[in-house]
C-alpha cells in the first residue's frame, strides 16, 4: 500500500465480515461521540502481509478508556479498564478482543518538526514502536474510515521485508525488542536492516541484556516458543551473543546449537503423539538452555524466572535424575521393558523431551518411545483388597507386590488378573508378608 492510500478495499476483501462490521461500528461512534481512532500496530501489519490477526489493536486520542466504556455500553461484552495505563479491553460475547490505548505522546527524541498539527498525537504514539511495520495505522472514524498512515516508510519495509527500529537507542532502551525482532524475522522471514544490526549489536555490547528482569526474560521466552519455529530464533540468539549476554559464558556454543535443532525434532515429533503441548513447549527449552550454561544459571532461573512450583521441581528433577538416565538408555546393553520403565518414570514428558534433543540417539529415542507409547500405561489389576483377601497383612510389603507384578507385566512374563494372582500365591510366604 501507498501512504496517501485508502485501504477500504483491502479490509474489505482480506477481513472476516465480522471483523469488517465491527471496525465500521466503531468508526461510526468515533464520529458520533467526537473522538480520533485509528487501527494500528500487528493487526495492520498482517492486514497487509495477508496474514490472520483477529487481535485488533485501537488507539485513541484523548481518553481510550472514556471511549471503550461507550463501545462496550452500544455492542455488549465485558470490559477490563486499566486506569494506570489509560488503556482497557473489551472482550465481545463471542470471545474477540479488542485493545484500545490512549495515543501516547512522550518524551521520545523526536526528529524533524511536523507539518501536518493534526496527526501529531498519532505520529507521536507510532513513533514510540519497536518497528517501522508496526507503525502502520489507518482511521476508523466513518468520514475517512480506511485512510492509511504510514508515517515511517513501514509500508515499504513490510514490501522489503526489512525490521528497522525507528531510531538508534531503540534496543537500549527497552532491550526486549531485541527477541522481538528475531521473533519477526523468523516468523515472516524478514532481515533486521544493516544500522538495526549495528545498533542493536551495539546495545549488546553496553550488557542491556543485564537491564531486564528474569520475569521479563520469561515472558519474551514464553512468545518465543510459541512462534512456528522457536529453534531457528534461539539458535539466532546464541549466535549473536545475546544467550550470553543473560546468562554467562554457554559452555558449548556449537552444541548446543545443535541441541536446539534437535529440540525442534523432538517438540514436533511429541506434539504429533499427543504428548507434548504448546504450553509445554516453553520448559523443554529451559532445560536444554540451563545444561549449556555454567551452575549458576540453574539457580538464576529457578530464583527470578517467576516459575511455578511445579515446573522448579520438574527442572530439578531433570538435573538430578533424568540427565544421568540418558548414558545408560543410549547404551547398546539390552534393556529388559522393566528397566527402561525404572529409568523412566517419575520424569515429566518435558524432562523425557529434553533428553531426546540433548541426547540425539536413536536407541534412546525408541525406548522413550516404548515407555511413552506402551510402558507406561502398563499397571496391575490387582488391588489392596485382593492382597488382603488372600490374607496378607497390610504394610510397605503390598508396594512391593505390586512393583514385583508389573516388573513381571512390563516384562510379558504374565498378562491378566488370574496371572497376577498365581504370581502372587507363588512368591514365598515371607515375601507375601504372613
Ligand atoms: P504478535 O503478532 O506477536 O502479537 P504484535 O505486533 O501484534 O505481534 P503485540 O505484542 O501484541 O505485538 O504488540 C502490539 C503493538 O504494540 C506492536 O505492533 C507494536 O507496535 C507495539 N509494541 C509491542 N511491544 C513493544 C515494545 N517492546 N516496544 C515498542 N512497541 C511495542
Amino acid at each position: 500500500a501507498e501512504p496517501s492510500e485508502n485501504l477500504m478495499e483491502v479490509i474489505n476483501t482480506r477481513l472476516p465480515k465480522k471483523i469488517q462490521g465491527l471496525l465500521w461500528l466503531i468508526g461510526q461512534k468515533a464520529q458520533k461521540e467526537g473522538f480520533k481512532v485509528y487501527a494500528v500496530g500487528g493487526f495492520v501489519r498482517d492486514l497487509l502481509l495477508g496474514v490472520p490477526n483477529h487481535d485488533i489493536d485501537i488507539v485513541v486520542e484523548q481518553d481510550a478508556i472514556s471511549f471503550a466504556r461507550k463501545i462496550v455500553k452500544y455492542l455488549g461484552g465485558q470490559i477490563k479498564e486499566y486506569q494506570k495505563f489509560g488503556t482497557a479491553t473489551i472482550t465481545l460475547k463471542d470471545g474477540m478482543k479488542i485493545d484500545f490505548a490512549t495515543a501516547r505522546m512522550e518524551f521520545y527524541p523526536f526528529p524533524a518538526a511536523m507539518p501536518e498539527v493534526e496527526e501529531t498525537t498519532i505520529k507521536h504514539d507510532l513513533y514510540r514502536r519497536d518497528f517501522t511495520i508496526n507503525t502502520l495505522a489507518f482511521r476508523l472514524n466513518s468520514d475517512k474510515f480506511g485512510d492509511f498512515l504510514d508515517f515511517f516508510e513501514g509500508s515499504k519495509d513490510l514490501e522489503q521485508g526489512s525490521i528497522k527500529v525507528l531510531y538508534n537507542l531503540s534496543f537500549v532502551e527497552d532491550p526486549t525488542r531485541i527477541f522481538r525482532a528475531f521473533r519477526f524475522e523468523s516468523r515472516y522471514s524478514f532481515h533486521m536492516d544493516d544500522s538495526t544490526m549495528g545498533f542493536l549489536l551495539n546495545a549488546l555490547e553496553n550488557n542491556v541484556m543485564q537491564k531486564l528482569s528474569g520475569t521479563r526474560i520469561f515472558e519474551e521466552f514464553q512468545a518465543i516458543v510459541l512462534e512456528p519455529n522457536p529453534s531457528v530464533i534461539l539458535i539466532r540468539a546464541l549466535e549473536l551473543g545475546v544467550l550470553d549476554n543473560i546468562f554467562g559464558k554457554c559452555s558449548n556454543p556449537q552444541q548446543l546449537k545443535q541441541n536446539f535443532k534437535h529440540t525442534m525434532d523432538s517438540i514436533v515429533c511429541l506434539k504429533e503423539k499427543g504428548i507434548l503441548e504448546k504450553k509445554d513447549f516453553i520448559l523443554v527449552y529451559l532445560l536444554v538452555i540451563i545444561n549449556s550454561y555454567p551452575k549458576k544459571v540453574f539457580e538464576i532461573i529457578l530464583k527470578d524466572f517467576n516459575l511455578d512450583k511445579g515446573s522448579r521441581i520438574i527442572i530439578r528433577n531433570f538435573f538430578d535424575v533424568g540427565l544421568e538416565r540418558i548414558e545408560k538408555l543410549k547404551s547398546n546393553k539390552h534393556l529388559d521393558p522393566s528397566e527402561i520403565y525404572d529409568s523412566l518414570n517419575g520424569l515429566s514428558v518435558h524432562s523425557l523431551c529434553a533428553m531426546m534433543a540433548i541426547a540425539d540417539n536413536d536407541l534412546l529415542k525408541n525406548r522413550i518411545f516404548l515407555y511413552l507409547e506402551e510402558l507406561h500405561k502398563v499397571d496391575v489389576e490387582i488391588t489392596g483388597n485382593d492382597l488382603k483377601e488372600m490374607g496378607i497383612k497390610p504394610g510397605p510389603v503390598y508396594s512391593k507386590i505390586i512393583s514385583r507384578l508389573r516388573q513381571q507385566k512390563l516384562n510379558g512374563e504374565i498378562h491378566t488378573k488370574d496371572d497376577e494372582l498365581n504370581y502372587i500365591k507363588s512368591l514365598d510366604l515371607k515375601e507375601r508378608g504372613r
